[in-house]
């Protein structure tokens, strides 16, 4: 990757009336959190019909044991990381007005972004299956499982999106839009395999923005939808990016 690129970029981002960013897992791996799809991933140790919406509402409890084990033994000690700081501190400088992310971990949050849209959800909520009320999860207790609703009682369940499930509306609307009107995506640590998520890039780039890629591997956006390709691992990346933006010309 050359430092033409990086200027370039950082350009770019500066010039740019509105720009957003598009997350997925390769943001987090390095937070420890491992990725759902690839060697390693999720999906190569777990059966993915242990999270198909029937099944859970079969068996809420095994269900739970499983997500427990996966997303919540370490959900207070997990940290964000370089890259998510770095977009952190482009949107407190004025550069990012929203993160789209893929992921569940509520990092971003985390790092101290205030305006993320997530398309899976995330673990840091819980919802009622009776009354649909939500909480946050650190407001209920995981020892006996499944959790009940402290108001009608009815099994709570991880405000994540299932299989089967449908993206949040109100998520997938406020994406599209921003996709169709904003200047210059930064897309970090995703293939774009995962729909209808992985459109959101597509969009962007049919409507005319820049399109600035991060990942340590091409994708399926690298030759069809990038303009700017840095290559390498996020945690590397932003901040080199994030130190460019911010360093005069
Ligand atoms: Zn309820």
């Amino acid at each position: 990757m050359s430092d033409g690129a990086l200027r370039n970029a950082a350009d770019h981002i500066r010039d740019a009336r509105t720009t957003f960013a598009f997350t997925g897992a390769g943001i987090s791996v390095e937070s420890g959190i491992p990725p759902f799809r690839g060697p390693g991933g999720v999906w190569s140790k777990h059966d993915p019909a242990l999270f198909e919406m029937g099944y859970f509402r079969r068996n809420p409890e095994a269900s739970w044991k499983l997500i427990r084990e996966l997303f919540y033994e370490r959900f207070n000690t997990v940290k964000p990381n370089k890259a998510h700081t770095a977009l952190a501190e482009l949107e407190a400088a004025g550069l990012l007005t929203t993160v789209v992310t893929q992921n569940i971990d509520g990092l971003h949050q985390k790092a101290g972004n205030t305006h993320v849209l997530e398309y899976h959800g995330s673990t840091s909520r819980v919802q009622c299956m009776s009354c649909r009320r939500k909480y946050p999860t650190e407001s209920v207790s995981l020892d006996t499982l499944p959790p009940k609703c402290p108001d009608c009682g009815g099994v709570l369940k991880p405000d994540i999106v299932f299989f089967s499930e449908g993206i949040p509306d109100d998520v997938h609307r406020e994406a599209t839009q921003l996709a169709r009107s904003a200047d210059v995506l930064i897309v970090v640590g995703t293939t774009g395999e995962v729909q209808p998520a992985g459109r959101i890039p597509w969009v962007a780039h049919h409507n005319g923005a820049t399109i600035i890629e991060i990942n340590p591997n091409e994708s399926a956006y690298t030759y069809k939808a990038t303009d700017i390709y840095l290559e390498g691992k996020a945690g590397r990346m932003l901040p080199e990016l994030l130190e460019a933006v911010l360093t005069p010309r």
